[in-house]
């Protein structure tokens, strides 16, 4: 049995931008005034990790910070719920075919880790009709920006969600992280998991290559070299 957990955002799907928008109107709602934002990569990062950066550089320090990340994150979470509409979502090439062909299987159990809060991520694969094969026990199965700020820590969470969900057990070789960037390729060694990149985010294959990945792939459009992987 293996469990695969599939970041979102340059993984499975994009946004047009609708996160930093929502972030940018978040700031200038709480804080009454603008921030700068080119500075601040998002790819790979937590939503709670973006706000801690952009505040960071804005001159906040981390007490300032650590009171004002639950108000902001529900903020953020409200107007992401309220403004995204899946006209503003693309799938990702082969992505849909390729979840659901995981999904059928009975030695895969598929989950998530994200930077996204969980409703978000809720928000985005719902719209789009992706949310049904990540859902277990009534819950998106996944570690998440609303779990911790610190990306490593999610596959962990994941994983205890997996076996309080399910009757399975997973040892680490049999954990697997699908994702677009360096981040996503490295969060899961505490917990011995291997990992996947897939190059339709901002990194090329190229940018992947020498992150310890055990496969990478230009997209999800072919199912195949994953099955092969998985030895399924
Ligand atoms: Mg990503």
């Amino acid at each position: 049995m293996h469990l695969v957990l599939f970041d979102i955002d340059g993984t499975l799907l994009r946004t047009d931008g609708a996160g930093r928008e929502a972030m940018m109107r978040t700031l200038a709602a709480h804080f009454g005034r603008s921030f700068g934002f080119d500075a601040v990569s998002f790819s790979g990062k937590t939503d709670p990790q973006i706000f801690r950066e952009i505040l960071s550089l804005a001159g906040h320090d981390d007490a300032e910070i650590d009171g004002e990340l639950p108000a902001l994150l529900d903020a953020y979470t409200e107007t992401m719920l309220a403004g995204l509409t899946a006209a503003r979502i693309t799938v990702l090439p082969g992505v849909p075919e390729t979840v659901a062909t995981l999904a059928r299987r009975d030695d895969v159990l598929l989950g998530l880790v994200t930077g996204n809060v969980e409703r978000v991520a809720f928000a985005k694969l719902d719209l789009v009709g992706l949310a049904a094969p990540f859902v277990h026990a009534e819950r998106l199965l996944g570690g998440f920006g609303s779990d911790s700020g610190h990306r490593p820590d999610l596959p962990g969470i994941a994983l205890e969600r997996a076996h309080a969900a399910t009757p399975h057990r997973f040892s680490g070789e049999r954990v697997w992280i699908v994702g677009d960037t360096p981040h996503d390729l490295h969060c899961g060694r505490g917990i011995g998991a291997r990992a996947v990149g897939v190059a339709t985010g901002h990194y090329t294959r190229a940018d992947l290559d020498g992150h310890g990945a055990a496969l990478l792939l230009d997209d999800l459009s072919d199912v195949t070299p994953l099955a092969l992987l998985f030895h399924i």
